[in-house]
């Protein structure tokens, strides 16, 4: 847990740092947020999250609370505060406090602005990729604008939970046609037998994930086999290999899916070497 938040305007102790009972983010979800990886005390990839963070702001039509610069140094000073070596930061942005209104509150509502950061324990995270995850394929029940990265997250919770009532770690969600749109928390990838790595295009239907887009780069880097494609729960069952992108879990290889073994059953060749790649491509602030 975060020791010390940034809450609209202040540093405070955890015990301390509240949001009001108006706050559209609690009363509606009306709000968005970004998680970055930090690394050695550093920001990964903090300008694509940033450029993540305006566009969900301009699709809600939510204000961007202050300059790009000034987050920044929030989201840096959080991180020290909270001694953070190796985890996360979190940054939440919502309409603001109004009375409880369908409506968007007046114009001159400040956003407000939650930061948090906490440690992960890197030996515990390289241990779990060395073992791989394993995930169960869920309906996507959720709503037609999933590429805005709104707090909004009630069937990502669900289908997590569900994920882990079955002693897997993520839940792959599947649209109307059978196909994979992507994780609870991170996009799906898999490795056809032929050694191409397939993952589900942007669109209104998934997560523009930023980790995704870096393993991209790398992918393109290499000059690996690749194709930018929805694929089906039965290609996946079929896969040499599977795995997930995320900021907290950078690449994730996939081990088995619905009980099911992907491959041989171990962290594929190819998601290994991607995440031991990742962060000579990844950009650090
Ligand atoms: N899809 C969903 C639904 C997510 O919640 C996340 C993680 N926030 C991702 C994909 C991965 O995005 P990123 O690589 O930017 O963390």
């Amino acid at each position: 847990m975060s020791r010390i938040a940034y809450v609209n305007g202040q540093y405070l102790p955890r015990e301390h740092a509240m949001v009001s009972v108006e706050d559209r983010g609690y009363q509606f979800a009306d709000g968005v947020y970004e998680v970055c990886e930090v690394r050695g005390g550093k920001l990964i990839d903090e300008r694509r999250h940033m450029a993540r963070l305006d566009r969900s702001l301009k699709e809600l039509r939510i204000a961007r609370p202050m300059s790009a610069k000034a987050l920044s140094v929030i989201l840096h000073e959080t991180v020290r505060r909270n001694r953070v070596r190796d985890g996360v930061v979190y940054l939440q942005v919502t309409r603001g406090v109004a009375r409880r209104d369908f409506l968007f509150p007046a114009a001159d509502t400040p956003p407000a602005v939650v930061v948090t950061a906490r440690s992960a324990d890197p030996v515990k995270l390289e241990a779990t990729a060395a073992e791989g995850i394993g995930v169960i394929t869920v309906p996507d029940i959720r709503w037609q604008r999933v590429d805005i990265k709104s707090v909004a997250l009630l069937p990502n919770v669900l289908a997590k939970q569900a994920a882990r009532d079955k002693g897997a770690r993520e839940a792959w969600m599947v649209d109307a046609k059978g196909r994979v749109t992507e994780g609870g928390s991170s996009n799906a990838w898999i490795v056809t037998r032929d050694g191409k790595l397939i993952t589900r295009p942007l669109g209104q239907d998934i997560l523009p994930g930023i980790t995704r887009s870096v393993v991209m780069d790398l992918i393109k880097d290499q000059g690996l086999a690749f194709e930018e494609r929805a694929f089906t729960v039965e290609e996946a069952y079929a896969a040499r290999e599977a795995f997930v992108t995320s900021a907290s879990q950078i690449v994730q290889p996939v081990v088995s899916i619905d009980g099911r073994p992907v491959g041989n059953g171990a962290p594929g060749l190819i998601a290994s070497a991607l995440r031991r790649d990742y962060h000579r491509h990844a950009e650090v602030s």
